[in-house]
């Protein structure tokens, strides 16, 4: 059976694809950007504009968002650090790096993103990009 394209070491009948369904939740940002990652990895478009929070969403656009997880191969996942705000528990975090196959070349994607729990279930709201140069 295969594993998971989020590399949790699952089969995705008992990671991502419940998630992706709409059977379950995530139930923390850790387990949003996985299934997240996934998502993008297997082009599951309905899924990334669901968990992104409600407001944000009008900058999304599907057949873009189709086009583009159809060009970049996702080839790996670090999550680096995870959490809540301390403050804040219904606010969350995750820095992570991707690896993607765009055009012939491997290139990271690093990202410092930021979630909200509203109503029970966590979205992404908005993300830092990161560069070494910055
Ligand atoms: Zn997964």
């Amino acid at each position: 059976m295969a594993s998971c394209p989020c590399q949790s070491g699952r089969t995705y009948k008992q990671c991502c694809g419940p998630l992706h369904k709409g059977a379950k939740k995530a139930p923390d940002p850790l387990t949003l950007i996985r299934s997240r990652y996934c998502a993008y990895a297997m082009g599951e478009v309905g899924y990334i504009i669901r968990t992104t929070e409600a407001s944000r969403r009008s900058g999304l656009v599907r057949d873009e968002l189709a086009a583009w997880c159809g060009a970049t191969q996702w080839q790996g996942l670090r999550i680096i650090e995870s959490g809540l705000d301390a403050e804040r528990p219904d606010h969350g975090f995750v820095r992570f790096e991707a690896d993607y196959l765009y055009e012939g070349t491997v290139q990271v994607h690093r990202e410092f993103s930021r979630f909200e729990k509203i109503d029970y279930a966590w979205y992404y709201t908005d993300g830092d990009v990161e560069t070494d140069n910055a």
